[in-house]
């Protein structure tokens, strides 16, 4: 059960999210609902720079990225490339310095900085390097404080939040703080937040970089699982080739710059 902020910020995305018919599989397979629907994101021309002056970094320049809803995109690319910006400027986290972005139809940039929590409420799901809980809340508790943010009832949201938990597997651990849990345990606490009151677009930011190989695969893998299941659009970045496979499409970005699908050049780096 969805709360009516999406509606009231996004009637657009709120009736995707609703109203959602064809499982999200046959979505991402492009049955024909690309023609009805908009891209869930539909960025052209991004570019961000950092700073003025001599001191001015150009993270970004010229990004144009496209996903259909439904859909499960792995951005790849080396350090420094701006695979953080271009996340944080869909997640509604920071704004571009041009080009234009929409999510689900509507056009982001150019909208006011109070608008932007609001939307950011609505719509994604974020899960970061770091696991960036709050200490002072139980497991449970950090999901309970999302689903209230985002518009469930104290009660409804105290019982999909021990749902959220059980599902990611720490049933048993609800109710321990993130000093208590081991490294994987918070990162799966943070999933079950992103993924809280199900926001039609998760963003994944190395969700595993703090983890050993084992548990950050394990991790990736049930974050993908339960985006599945949803129908969530998702966009996560990663160096882990053993989940390349898990993905609809693999986009590279180096220098602030998509690169074009096809035969990819060797070497030469700049
Ligand atoms: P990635 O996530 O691919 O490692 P980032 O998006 O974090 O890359 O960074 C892209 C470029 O922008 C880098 O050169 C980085 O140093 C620079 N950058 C990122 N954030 C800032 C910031 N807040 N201020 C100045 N430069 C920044
Ligand atoms: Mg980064």
């Amino acid at each position: 059960m969805r709360h009516e902020l999406l509606a009231k910020v996004l009637p657009r995305a709120s009736r995707e999210a609703h109203g959602r018919e064809a499982p999200p599989r046959e979505a991402a397979a492009g049955r024909d609902r690309s023609l009805v629907t908009p891209l869930a994101v539909d960025a052209r021309g991004v570019s961000k720079v950092f700073g003025v002056g001599s001191v001015a970094v150009q993270a970004l320049r010229g990004v144009d990225l496209e996903v259909k809803g439904g859909e499960l995109v792995m951005l790849v690319g080396p350090s420094g490339s701006g695979k953080t910006t271009l996340l944080s400027i869909l997640g509604c986290v920071l704004g571009a310095t041009s080009g234009e972005v929409s999510l689900f139809g509507t056009r982001i940039t150019g909208l006011g900085e109070a608008e932007l929590p609001t939307l950011r409420q609505a719509l994604i799901g974020f899960v970061f390097q770091g696991h960036n809980l709050i200490a002072s809340l139980s497991a449970v508790d950090n999901v309970r404080l999302v689903l209230e943010t985002r518009g469930y009832g104290r009660r409804e949201a105290a019982r999909e939040a021990r749902e959220l938990i059980g599902r990611v597997g720490l049933a048993a651990q609800a109710d321990r703080y993130p000093e208590t849990l081991s490294g994987g345990q918070r990162q799966r606490v943070a999933i079950a937040r992103a993924l809280a009151g199900q926001p039609p677009l998760v963003l994944a930011d190395e969700p595993t970089a703090a983890l050993d190989a084992v548990a950050g695969l394990a991790v990736t893998e049930l974050l993908i699982e339960l985006c599945r299941e949803r129908g969530s659009t998702v966009v996560v970045v990663t160096h882990d080739n053993r989940i390349f496979h898990l993905a609809d499409r693999i986009v590279h970005i180096e220098d602030g710059r998509i690169v074009p699908e096809g035969p990819r050049s060797q070497g030469s780096p700049s």
